[in-house]
């Protein structure tokens, strides 16, 4: 509460030093405050959406707000002067508008994309051309394990011809002996999304590892991992906190992606861990994860979060606490009212929409659960998302 009423204090002035691409990028859209200011503005949206359930902690903020991305996406394009620039989309545009460096993104990841702004120079690799179809590299995606150190780099590129790709990859390695492995993706359909279905490892096994909270994660080119890993540790030590486990628990892991937040929690101290995922090579990934941290206590369903409880109520099963972590749409009656009738003892709500939050809350709380503790914990800086960790208990007729 001190630190609140400190930074309440603080004189909500503006950055200084503001990006110079802030208004053309669009990503990082709280970049014109201070960050101070900034974690006043997401704790005072917290407070007003969610304040009337129970007093708000103070939100955690970042001691180094910048370079806290693990996964940069470059997209590439020719400027006027025929020059290779790499970058980020303008806002609602196909426009590339050329970043060198970026404040939010990891710095090692944003001079690997320079190096290969200038390998494709020499390699004469041209940068893909969404109007005319032509050429070939559409976009670089790195991700970087910040503990592990491990780095990948993916080209994605709209032919699986890669001209000289041998000595393609030995340059870049040359100049980047930290990446560890790099794969080429295929995407030749006209589409904004970034990757596409074909993928083939050029060097190394394929996939990085990183370490989270005392397990060991495998990440490959299209699995979900949380992007600021600095802060995703703050967010689960408080998830698994507010679970109070104490070794015979059943957690129900619902939306568990592949697997992050139920393997930790089955490791520190919950009886076994149900874990429940719609996309199916998120399970997959997360049944790996167990296997490669050795966490037997744990089973992992791919089905909806909604049909799966629903069964669960149906045959009569309990749960002690459940983990849930929907995306930004929040949840479903379906899923809520099975929740209520599975009847578990503490519900640990975790969501990046305080919005859709505050309407499960509402439901929640009509149907007999208590809020005990609202956690705000920032994994965005300088951006308008806000993460929010809520402890909820059954009401004891
Ligand atoms: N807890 C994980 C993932 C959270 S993201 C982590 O932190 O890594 C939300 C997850 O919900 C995504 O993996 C998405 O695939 C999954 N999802 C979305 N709708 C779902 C549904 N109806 N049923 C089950 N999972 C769903």
């Amino acid at each position: 509460m001190e630190e609140l009423e400190k930074r309440k204090r603080q004189p909500l002035e503006r950055n200084p030093n503001p990006c110079p691409l802030y208004r053309k990028c669009g990503g990082c859209q709280l970049q014109n405050m201070s960050y101070p200011r900034q974690l006043h503005w997401k704790q005072e949206l917290v407070e007003r959406l969610l304040g009337r359930f129970h007093k708000v902690n103070p939100i955690v903020g970042m001691k180094y707000p910048y370079h806290y991305r693990n996964k940069v996406q470059a997209a590439f394009a020719l400027n006027k002067k025929k020059q290779i620039i790499s970058g980020v989309y303008q806002a609602s545009t196909h426009r590339v508008v050329p970043v060198e460096s970026c404040m939010i993104e990891d710095e090692t990841a944003d001079q690997i994309v320079g190096t290969i702004r200038k390998l494709m120079k020499d390699f004469r690799m041209e940068p893909y051309n969404e109007d005319t179809g032509r050429g070939l590299v559409r976009h670089v995606l790195v991700k970087r394990g910040f503990v592990s150190g491990q780095v990948m780099v993916v080209m994605v590129t709209s032919s699986p011809i890669l001209p000289s790709k041998n000595n393609f990859v030995k340059a870049l390695r040359k100049a980047h002996p930290e990446i560890t492995t790099i794969l080429q993706n295929v995407n030749n359909r006209p589409t904004s999304m970034v990757l596409g279905d074909f993928e083939k490892v050029l060097y190394g096994p394929g996939y990085i590892e990183e370490a989270l909270c005392g397990c060991v994660f495998r990440i490959s080119a299209k699995s979900f991992y949380q992007i600021n890993p600095v802060q995703t540790e703050v967010l689960y030590d408080k998830a698994i906190a507010l679970a109070g486990l104490t070794g015979k628990e059943t957690v129900l892991d619902a939306y568990c992606g592949t697997g992050t937040i139920g393997l930790i929690a089955a490791k520190r101290g919950a009886g076994h861990v149900i874990g429940v995922e719609l996309n199916r090579d998120a399970v997959r990934d997360a049944i790996s994860n167990a296997k490669r941290n050795g966490i037997k206590n744990v089973y992992f369903y791919n089905a909806d979060a909604g049909d799966f409880l629903s069964a669960m109520a149906d045959e009569g099963e309990s749960v002690n606490v459940v983990l849930m972590d929907p995306p930004r749409a929040g949840s479903d009656e379906r899923f809520l009212t099975s929740l209520v009738a599975l009847s578990p003892n503490k519900i640990v709500y975790i969501s990046c929409n305080p919005e859709t939050l505050q309407r499960d809350l509402h439901f929640l709380v009509r149907a007999g659960y208590k809020v005990k503790e609202i956690q705000p914990v920032d994994m965005f800086p300088h951006t308008n998302h806000v993460e929010t960790v809520v402890l909820m208990s059954k009401v004891q007729e």
